[in-house]
């Protein structure tokens, strides 16, 4: 910096003079003989992401910190944004969000960018990118080459993080470790339980996760391998885990008919291991099971008041998101994709699994509750963003038959948009004291050739635009912490999340006006609206609305 002072001294003259004070409220303090900032963020209303009311301030930032906040009218800074009229808030943090590996197909991630996402926590349903072994490794390090064009250059979270540090990403990510990936290396992907020799295997495995840099543990317990793991196995491995790493975010075992067990049990794995529990998209689906939204609530609040840490994320939809194989029961997609595909050509369970299938559909609503997203086959693109109703109809089709042929085309890697959920349900789950909001989703970008659910363009701005302005579950700052400090707070990420000084200069700029998600079902690649300036660690992302080609994100290591 041109005043050659070292940030020590800066944060020193900084704290010690007026900006302290206009924190602690003396509003019209200043600060004068200011050295230089690198961006300095004039005249905009500041919601700290604590909850506080907004707050007309200036925000200083240097080498990558919040370096001062108040009144700096006499600041110089090598660039300088305008706010007048916009909102400051802190970045983004997205704590169930499946980036993992996308980022290295587009490390810019600019759905996520652009919506103002800063952090990501990846590691989500059971699954991380590693470790890589067991039984699966051949296949996992097949399907890694297939869809990178390069052999997979990791074994474990450690070298992961690393080759990600090299290849430079826009916003900074963080993993949990999969407890489905664990049993998938150690166990197999049969339904069966661990050995005692598993079992220990299992512990060390998370232990060295952990170790590795990250933050808690996931489960995916709706999917395979991971729903082989009872409820005593998941309490065992989380035990064995550092007190300050025991957060258990968890999709649970049943997000439908029987999601209010799938509550009691997951409460029943914090409690015996003293964990902190993260519900995954809490939601109940299926229009029969919508009023076990508020009684999930409740237990929730019951374990809270018992002393349990307990919240809970949500994306801003009715629709869900997963792979189509879910409309097909466990017992079918035992021991993994080979034999599941082999039980759908097998004659004599075609039956069983068309009815068992059937009434899943039916719990939906219907097949026109089901839309196809993202599929893998070039002659099947044509079906991407229609729902199974509407391309039956069109081709004169026995739905079940279409869905098993696809999935034999697809090698059952098919993604779909189930629309399962009610309006009240998400405003009462989005609105709940503990809730945070999450994409659910990976990062896309236009003409990639997917198509997403909307979330992974319009989570943030849609909670900001529908839920808060224009539903009004709840306040503007209580929203904006729900997406900061609240996250921040469940992982134990003390640097992120406040706009307050010392803190990492993770900023998004918005005008609360004009932000509007515009990513819908049918035309999903779309950006947001209304998101000028979005900041990582310091650097512009995105500036005056268009994303730059700065990867300033780091890896954030637990
Ligand atoms: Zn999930």
């Amino acid at each position: 910096m041109e005043t050659g002072l070292s940030r020590r001294s800066f944060l020193t003259t900084v704290v010690g003079g007026g900006a302290a004070a206009v924190l602690a409220g003396c509003a019209g303090a200043r600060i004068t003989s200011r050295p230089g900032l690198d961006l300095l963020i004039r005249d905009g209303m500041v919601l700290d992401g604590t909850g506080s009311a907004e707050r007309r301030l200036d925000v200083g930032i240097r080498d990558g910190v919040i370096v001062a906040v108040g009144d700096l009218a006499s600041a110089t800074a090598a660039r300088t944004i305008d706010a007048k009229g916009l909102k400051v808030v802190p970045g983004f943090i997205d704590i169930h969000s499946h980036t993992d590996l996308d980022l290295l197909k587009n490390p810019f991630a600019p759905s996520k960018v652009r919506q103002g996402v800063t952090t990501e926590v990846t590691g989500q349903d059971g699954e991380s990118v590693a470790p890589v072994g067991g039984p699966g490794m051949p296949e996992s390090l097949r399907a890694f080459q297939e869809s990178y064009g390069f052999e997979c250059p990791y074994r474990d979270m450690d070298q992961f993080f690393s080759f990600l540090a090299s290849q430079g990403c826009t916003q900074n990510v963080l993993s949990l470790v999969g407890l489905g990936t664990l049993r998938a290396v150690t166990v197999g992907f049969d339904d069966r339980t661990a050995t005692q020799a598993e079992m220990t295997a299992m512990k060390e495995a998370a232990l060295r996760a952990i170790e590795q840099g990250c933050w808690g543990a996931s489960t995916g317990l709706e999917y395979t391998p991971g729903s082989f793991a009872s409820e005593s196995e998941l309490a065992e491995v989380m035990r064995g885990l550092p007190v300050e790493h025991r957060l258990y975010a968890t999709h649970m075992r049943n997000e439908d008919n029987r999601v209010l067990d799938a509550i009691t049990e997951a409460i029943g794995i914090a409690r015996a291991s003293q964990a902190r529990l993260q519900v995954s998209h809490l939601k109940a689906q299926n229009k029969v099971n919508w009023p076990k939204q508020e009684t999930a609530l409740r237990m929730l609040d019951e374990a809270i008041a018992s002393g349990l840490d307990v919240h809970v994320d949500r994306y801003p939809y009715v629709a869900f998101n997963t792979g189509l194989t879910n409309l097909f029961p466990l017992w079918a997609r035992d021991g993994g994709t080979e034999k599941f595909l082999e039980r759908l050509k097998d004659p004599s369970l075609v039956a069983r699994l068309r009815a068992e299938v059937q009434r899943k559909v039916d719990g939906l609503g219907s097949w026109d509750s089901i839309l196809l997203s993202s599929v893998k086959v070039d002659e099947d693109k044509k079906y991407q963003g229609n729902t199974i109703q509407q391309i039956v109809h069109d081709e004169s089709a026995d739905p079940y038959e279409f869905v098993v042929a696809l999935q034999l085309r697809e090698k059952a890697d098919v993604g779909m948009v189930g629309f399962g959920m009610d309006e009240a349900g998400t405003e009462m789950v989005l609105a709940w004291k503990n809730a945070m909001v999450a994409s659910d989703a990976g990062p896309h970008f236009p003409g990639d050739g997917s198509w997403p659910h909307p979330r992974s363009y319009g989570t943030f701005p849609r909670a900001i635009a529908h839920y808060q302005r224009t539903r009004k579950i709840t306040t503007l700052p209580d929203m904006i912490r729900k997406m900061t400090s609240l996250p921040a707070e469940k992982l134990g990420l003390k640097t992120r999340g406040t706009i307050a000084l010392n803190m990492a200069a993770d900023i998004v700029v918005f005008d609360y006006d004009l932000i509007n998600d515009r990513s819908t079902f049918t035309d999903p690649h779309q950006f947001a609206d209304g998101i000028p300036f979005v900041i990582v660690n310091g650097v512009l992302v995105v500036d005056g609305g268009s994303q730059t080609t700065a990867k300033p994100g780091m890896i954030l290591r637990g």
